[in-house]
């Protein structure tokens, strides 16, 4: 039986997908996004190891609640860099009817995403940034690998919502709303663009963990400009 490296579990989330959700947070990420809001999960070696049996007798006792329109999402750190358990996970949820949301940066090994695919039914897809020096610069990553991987999801028609967190001075310009739009509009398996408001709140997080917070200065973006943002998106 497989395990998995977790860093924490919600039990009831209500923002991961639709519907109320346990939001599995997996442990790793081969990425240094400059606004991490989960620094904690970065080690592949942190967090504790769970049996799937055990993960799986957790999510049995929530199925009430996540029947009702909801599911599981599995989220990190980067749940592909553990891709075997995830698509173990995901296959037993959906012979469980319960329906299954990846939240991934899109990065790893494509192979591994094929697998996990194969039994998902929501793909939320965070597109940090639409330029290659921009996501080099920000998150340390391979814009190509995160473009192959959303070809992937549109190739086998998984429903994808794509999220982009707005950074006040990074990526809070008409210009790049714009690029996200036109780059979100190619996948046709797409139902949805979410911008998420950065908040500095994860500082304290940095200062625990001894890691240098990048963005120390930046301010919080206000819902003012998320709504100012979407409306580019919608015209
Ligand atoms: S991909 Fe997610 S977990 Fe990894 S560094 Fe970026 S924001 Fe943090």
């Amino acid at each position: 039986m497989k395990q998995g490296r977790i860093s924490s579990i919600q039990s009831m989330g209500a923002v991961d997908g639709p519907g109320i959700r346990c939001v599995v947070f997996l442990q790793g990420c081969p990425l240094r996004c400059a606004y991490c809001h989960n620094p904690e999960t970065w080690p592949i070696e942190g967090g504790e190891e769970m049996d799937l049996a055990d993960l799986l007798t957790k999510i049995e006792r929530l199925r009430p609640y996540l029947q009702q329109g909801g599911g599981v999402t599995v989220s990190g750190g980067e749940p592909l860099l553990q891709w075997e358990f995830v698509a173990e996970l995901f296959s037993n949820l959906q012979d469980r009817g319960i329906h299954t949301a990846l939240d991934t940066s899109g990065v790893g090994s494509l192979q591994g995403a094929s697998e996990v695919l194969q039994h998902t039914n929501l793909v939320i897809c965070d597109l940090k940034f639409c330029n290659e020096q921009d996501f080099r610069k920000q998150c340390h990553g391979d814009l190509r690998q995160v473009y192959d991987f959303l070809a992937l999801t549109a190739e086998r028609g998984v429903p994808l919502w794509i999220r982009q967190v707005i950074v006040p001075g990074l990526n809070d310009t008409k210009e790049s709303i714009l690029s996200l739009k036109e780059q979100a509009r190619q996948y046709p398996n797409l139902e949805q663009i979410e911008l998420l408001p950065f908040r500095t709140l994860c500082a304290t997080k940095y200062e625990a963990l001894g890691i240098p917070f990048l963005l120390q200065g930046t301010r919080d973006c206000s819902e003012e400009t998320i709504h100012r943002l979407e409306a580019w998106l919608t015209e």
